[in-house]
């Protein structure tokens, strides 16, 4: 009598391939019992096999099915609600599930299906017998695993030398026990953790907590927006909601833009939960496959309370998340630019949703899109306008570079600036959003540049590397002495970057110590908190850099803040480009005077008279919210509308322009009121050697475009060979 025959199951398994959907495949007897969900397997696909996850046992119906082949981890690495989490992320982005999956798990996993080593350790401990011990060896074991309560090999072989025979023999005589254990591989092992300062809430921060506090204890799923102005002491809040969610015993998940420009914040968190003795993970791009895998392990079996990551680790499989926080929401790194160009933040909200979990977006710019929705009603709006300990806003001056004049890069206002601040003792940080000594070389003769052969921009001009390099491909070329296009010797770096602003404060203040942080100095692992440790001990005067530099960093001694060019963002042929700029200039405003020490910014530009300038100038976040809204109301852009971006590449220019006219047709007689514009061709025409097209999906209303997205697996297979097409739902960037 065979009940399980009855109701033996098949499995239902995501495979790691560009397929839509899960395919289905017999459960052979010998895993009947073993296979779960989450399990990862291999299986047979066409004449070759892959590595896939078990997402669903239904009971067989009795088609005939092939074999899964085999079973790849003792434990399995999620469960059923995470699945659908993966499966409804994948749909949303209209991106294959297998794919999804790929980049949703740790590394390491698919390919050839050969998991990191779990590693082990081999474990003594006491029995509670104590008998008659006559070596010498025996005895001293045996104190120090009594001692210690249990002892590992490898301390024991630290303890004294060979210790196998003694150790053999506690084992027989029964007053040792011994066993293999998992070891978990640490990063933070040798880490050491600063003590937590404990500092008091101001009225709105213990209001915001309250409210917080109020929807953790319900339980149910929940969108808050913490709008709190740089300096006005968000991190408190996000830890003491930390903690009241653990008190409900459920986990936190908490998402930071970049790990590695954020160590401030990660530090706060290890020592406040190392105190209260939580198990916090933090996961990051600098962990090895093997650390990784562990982590991931340890956070499925529940061992882990809280978990820190960027992006990625919105998939982590934390089996009852409570709350879920996102820092500095409106940063664009929380949207992924190639594959499965998910959003954290977007598919953070929609975990909270499928967990019940309270979702906290904080930032002191929020995203528009996020704001509208508070300003609707849909996410709770909690506020903290002021910053903490009465400090004021830093005064922020637009200085007019018509009036000026402009023979170096820093302006006289700016100069002076720096002189009084270096002579306080105080520190600058000055942001131009550049790298590369200069974007291009021009020849001076014949206005030719030297332009990437791969891509359709110019080379960037590196003066310490001799170079000229594209930033997309990394094509390189050493400068041309002469002009390839009229035989001239005039060519010259035109503009500036961080590199050559690098040269020109080393020249007026020969004194400062003056450092650089762009992505070329900080190629190597651990480079930025380097950096950014020189300048929290006071031993950088002046720290000049791109956009990396005005993330979230709290140093009490910056008083003084440069931007070099607020111009060049503000005319980018994007609907965002007031957005990002008024965003970042408030970001980097935002790091002047955090400290007992007033701050004070001086923002260049060719045209003061700008309005979100003027308003970045006035801190007037809601002013400058307002106004773009209504413009992106009137043209029913975002958070008004909805967009997908088609992006068409081949190697063939008329081929490709030719495939991305049939596709934009045949989406024209698919749908009724969508818009569908274009094909166009990209801002970056050509890309890495590529030719590329653009066909933009626009509409006000969400369903409608779904419904279009439902046609594009079928429309892709359709594509003339050699032709890829790229689906970007909800874009950030449309280059
Ligand atoms: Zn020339
Ligand atoms: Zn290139």
């Amino acid at each position: 009598m065979s009940l399980a025959a009855d109701h033996s199951r098949l499995a239902r398994v995501v495979v790691t391939a560009p397929i839509d959907k899960p395919l289905d495949y017999a459960v052979p007897e010998d895993l009947q019992e073993r296979l779960r969900i989450g399990s990862r397997v291999r299986v047979p696909l066409g004449r070759r096999q892959a590595v896939g996850f078990v997402v669903e046992l239904p009971e067989t119906s009795g088609q005939k099915l092939k074999p899964v082949a085999e079973l790849l981890d003792s434990a399995p690495l999620f469960t059923a609600r995470h699945a659908e989490f993966y499966r409804r992320a994948a749909a949303y982005y209209a991106y294959p599930v297998g794919e999804a999956f790929r980049t949703a798990l740790p590394a390491g996993l698919s390919g050839k299906g050969q998991a990191p080593p779990v590693l082990s350790e081999t474990l003594y401990r006491p029995t509670g017998q104590a008998p008659n011990l006559r070596g010498e060896r025996q005895k001293q074991i045996f104190d120090f695993v009594c001692a210690a309560g249990e002892a590992s090999l490898a301390e024991l072989k630290a303890l004294l030398p060979a210790p196998y025979q003694a150790l053999q023999r506690l084992v027989a005589l029964g007053a040792l026990q011994v066993q293999e254990v998992e070891r978990l591989r640490d990063p933070f092992a040798r880490e050491a953790v600063l003590p937590h300062v404990n500092l008091a809430l101001n009225t709105a921060q213990s209001a915001a907590l309250q409210s917080l506090e109020h929807t953790l204890m319900t339980g149910a799923f929940a969108t808050f927006l913490l709008h709190g102005v740089t300096g006005s002491g968000k991190t408190e809040v996000y830890l003491r909601a930390a903690a009241a969610c653990l008190d409900r015993g459920r986990q936190v998940l908490v998402l930071v833009p970049e790990i590695a420009l954020t160590p401030q914040l990660v530090g706060r968190f290890r020592s406040w939960f190392q105190e209260r003795a939580v198990r916090l993970a933090v996961l990051h791009s600098g962990l090895s496959d093997g650390e990784r895998f562990d982590a991931w392990r340890s956070i499925a079996r529940g061992d882990v309370e809280v978990v820190i990551g960027a992006r990625s680790a919105v998939f982590a499989p934390l089996p009852e998340p409570g709350l879920i926080i996102v820092d500095e929401e409106h940063d664009a790194s929380y949207k992924q630019s190639e594959g499965f160009r998910y959003n954290a933040r977007d598919l953070a909200q929609l975990r909270g949703q499928m967990e019940g979990a309270t979702v906290l977006l904080g930032s002191a710019t929020p995203a528009l899109t996020s704001y509208q929705r508070s300003r609707a009603g849909q996410v709770h709006a909690l506020d903290l306008p002021e910053r903490i300990a009465d400090r004021p806003l830093p005064a922020v001056e637009l200085v007019d570079l018509s009036k000026t004049g402009l023979e170096t890069l820093l302006s006289k206002p700016l100069q002076e600036a720096i002189t009084e601040t270096l002579a306080a003792g105080e520190q600058a940080l000055l942001l131009l959003n550049r790298r590369g000594y200069a974007p291009f070389l021009l020849c001076h003769d014949c206005g030719a540049t030297c332009r990437c052969p791969n891509c359709a921009i110019t080379l960037t001009f590196s003066r310490t590397q001799n170079s000229l390099r594209c930033h997309y491909c990394d094509f390189r070329l050493p400068p041309p002495e002469v002009c390839a296009g009229c035989g001239g010797a005039r060519m010259m770096p035109e503009g500036a970057g961080t590199e050559r602003l690098e040269e020109e404060l080393r020249s007026v203040f020969p004194e400062a110590r003056i450092a650089r942080m762009d992505r070329d100095t900080t190629t190597r692992k651990g480079a930025h908190a380097r950096l950014l440790d020189r300048v929290a001990t006071g031993d950088i005067d002046i720290l000049t850099g791109t956009q990396m530099i005005a993330k979230g960093h709290d140093f009490p001694r910056v008083t003084l803040v440069g931007v070099l060019n607020a111009d060049g963002a503000l005319n980018l042929p994007d609907f965002r480009s007031a957005e990002r700029v008024f965003s970042l200039l408030t970001q980097m405003a935002g790091r002047a005077g955090r400290g007992v020490l007033p701050g004070r910014v001086l923002i260049q530009t060719y045209d003061p008279e700008n309005t979100t300038l003027q308003q970045v100038a006035r801190h007037a976040y809601f002013e400058f919210a307002e106004v773009e809204l209504d413009q992106r109301e009137l043209l029913g852009y975002p958070p008004f509308g909805y967009l997908v971006n088609l992006v068409l590449a081949g190697n063939d220019l008329q081929r490709t322009g030719a495939a991305a006219d049939l596709l934009a047709e045949r989406l024209m007689a698919k749908n009724g009121s969508v818009e569908v514009l274009g094909p166009a061709p990209c801002l970056l025409a050509k890309l890495r050697g590529k030719n590329r097209f653009q066909i933009l999906l626009k509409s006000t209303q969400r369903q409608p475009l779904r419904a279009l997205l439902d046609h594009l697996p079928e429309l892709r297979k359709q594509l003339a060979a050699g032709i890829t097409l790229t689906i970007d739902v909800d874009p950030l960037d449309m280059v």
